[in-house]
């Protein structure tokens, strides 16, 4: 009987039924969710396949796809989300993963939940926000960012969710939901940190990658506006390496001049929190009535698709940073705003927020509008007014 279950299967799945996580029962539950898919539009091209929007049980869900080339990152990244406790209102939402073969190739699978709004990048070209809307994708996208980086112990001390960096931050790898809030999306370059932390200045002088850490070294390859390849060969924890992880267009000034301690797990969170800036600057900058046509970060100062060097000219050497608009020092709001960017993107990465810290400020800003923020919704009566602040 058995044997002829295989032979099935086999007609079934072909060479599928020898490699990965065995044979019965379970593959057939595993399986069936990449035959049960149906993918409709594409919806997003990116370094590693397509994103698709598809159907799923019914449901609207986003598709992404994955080469049997680019394994690593698909194994990767649906194990990021598979961390114990990771679901949130403000992270992508995962459905499943599978592993399908169409005729000889095989195809790696992530399904998540879809948003029609699509990427925070996409959402500002668009729409018109006023500075409710600024603050409610603001906190949400700060509320997902704080969710990954923290870390969740147990009575007895014990680790129950790990901290976690997401190491490419950007307008485009937010989701925006129908209600308005952001959700935090793309974890494939994400980090955990499974190891004990170490204090900033213990871990100072063996800048070295710690064992617990996906490291990589710099690529030649250039992809335009978007993210490094993670090269799976020059994971290692003796040699140095270099931080190259993320988007050139959003990397911290110690990422591009190579001065992160990639032994110090905060270092990671602090590059989080500089790219988060960016991502503040660019919803404020949509924000009425000053709204501006939106532009990405270092439009003005960087080609369209910047090298590490025009990056780190400007980033680093000169110590440019977006132009906050000059409207905005006579509005209280919008100056705490801009405070606030300046504070996430400090040269220096121990002087900069934590993303905590962002989501309470933003949270209060909320609450003196009027807004419930923890419960979503974009009004809870009373009128809206500007915040004076400090
Ligand atoms: P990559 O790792 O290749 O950059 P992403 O996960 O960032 O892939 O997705 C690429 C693009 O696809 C996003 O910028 C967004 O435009 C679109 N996209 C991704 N996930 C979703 C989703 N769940 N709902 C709607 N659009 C999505
Ligand atoms: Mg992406
Ligand atoms: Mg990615």
């Amino acid at each position: 009987k058995l044997l002829e279950a295989d032979a099935l299967w086999k007609e079934d799945f072909g060479d599928q039924m020898s490699s990965g996580s065995g044979r019965g029962q379970p593959h057939l539950v595993k399986q069936t969710v990449g035959k049960q898919v149906t993918m409709e539009k594409l919806i997003g091209k990116g370094r590693f396949g397509e994103v698709w929007r598809g159907k799923w049980r019914g449901e609207d869900v986003a598709v992404k796809t994955f080469s049997s080339r680019e394994e690593t990152s698909y194994k990767q990244e649906s194990e990021m989300y598979n961390t114990i406790l990771l679901r949130h209102d403000n992270i992508l939402g995962f459905c499943a993963a599978d592993t399908i073969g169409i005729n000889s190739t095989t195809q790696h699978l992530l399904i998540m939940h879809y948003h029609r709004n699509g990427s925070l990048y996409d959402y500002l070209q668009s729409s018109d926000i006023d500075v409710e809307d600024m603050l409610i994708l603001a906190h949400s996208a700060a509320a997902g960012l704080a969710h990954l980086h923290e870390e969740i112990l147990e009575g007895g001390g014990c680790r129950v969710k790990p901290s976690i960096a997401h190491r490419d931050i950007k307008s485009k790898n937010i989701l925006v939901k129908d209600n308005g809030q952001c959700c935090i999306g793309d974890l494939g370059h994400a980090i955990r940190n499974d190891s004990h932390e170490e204090s900033e200045e213990k871990t100072k002088p063996a800048a070295k990658a710690s064992t617990s850490l996906w490291c990589f070294k710099e690529s030649n390859q250039t992809d335009g506006n978007d993210s490094l390849p993670s090269d799976t060969e020059s994971k290692t924890a003796s040699e140095p390496v270099k931080l190259l992880v993320g988007t050139k267009r959003y990397m911290a000034p110690e990422v591009l001049n190579g001065e992160l301690n990639p032994a110090f797990f905060e270092s990671f969170k602090r590059v989080d929190v500089y790219a988060f800036g960016l991502v503040l600057w660019e919803i404020a900058k949509r924000a009425r009535p000053y709204a501006d046509l939106y532009h990405p970060p270092f439009w003005d100062v960087v080609p369209h698709d910047p090298t590490l060097e025009d990056m780190k000219k400007v980033v680093v050497d000169e110590g440019q940073r977006p132009p906050i608009p000059n409207q905005w020092e006579t509005d209280p709001l919008m100056c705490d705003i801009a405070r606030m960017m300046c504070e996430c993107w400090s040269h220096q990465p121990s002087a900069r927020l934590t993303i905590l810290r962002v989501k309470k400020n933003l949270h209060r800003k909320l609450k003196v509008m009027g807004h419930n923020a923890s419960r979503g919704g974009k009004f809870t009566g009373g009128e809206k007014k500007l915040i004076h602040c400090n």
